[in-house]
């Protein structure tokens, strides 16, 4: 019997303890993506409440938000829209600050990413305190993007990004939950 998605998802994912710092549990998807059926599985769910929709552009957060957007945004057939650390990008950009969980840091799109109007589904691999992605939509609207979900492989809900994002109005998905942070 093939097994749960849940069960192929924890299996797939390593867990480091103290990484980058003491009292982390690093939740490193690089298991995961290095396992063929575990990160088509993945992609697939992610992908399939959207199949068959009209989506123009997937918004994949650096780094790990590149890898899986890439891959849903070539099953879904839309762009794909890096957004970066400040400084990486090459053109124009938009730039927001948003809040990490000491601290603040800021994040940029190139500033003709979007076009007012289109439907884009941001992507990353965890949600924790939701800073990150709350960023990512609020640039990504303030552009004019309708933002159509933004989907996660991992939730740590203790954390409560998950609330944080839903309070903006966004559709949430995410594949696995782990407890505590
Ligand atoms: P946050 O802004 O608190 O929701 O943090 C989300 C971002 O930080 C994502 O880009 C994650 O990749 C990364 N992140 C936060 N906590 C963890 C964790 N425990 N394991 C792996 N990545 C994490």
């Amino acid at each position: 019997m093939k097994p749960s998605l849940e069960d192929t998802l924890r299996a797939a994912i390593r867990t480091i303890p103290d990484y980058p710092k003491p009292g982390i549990l690093f939740r490193d998807i690089t298991t995961l993506l290095g396992d063929a059926g575990a990160f088509r599985r993945a992609v697939d769910e992610l992908v399939h409440p959207h199949a068959g929709n009209k989506v123009d552009k997937i918004a994949g957060i650096e780094a790990r938000g590149f890898i899986l957007g890439g891959a849903i945004a070539h099953q879904l057939s839309a762009g794909f829209i890096p957004i970066r650390k400040k400084g990486k990008l090459p053109h124009k950009t938009v730039r927001i600050a948003y809040s990490l969980e000491y601290g603040l840091d800021e994040m940029e799109i190139h500033s003709d990413a979007v076009t007012p109007g289109e439907e884009v589904i941001l992507v990353d691999d965890l949600i924790a305190t939701g800073g990150t992605a709350e960023g990512a939509v609020k640039l990504l609207r303030q552009m004019g993007a309708e933002i159509v979900s933004a989907c996660f492989v991992i939730d740590l809900p203790d954390l409560g990004g998950r609330a944080k994002l839903e309070a903006l109005g966004v559709d949430v998905r995410t594949l696995i939950a782990f407890e505590g942070d």
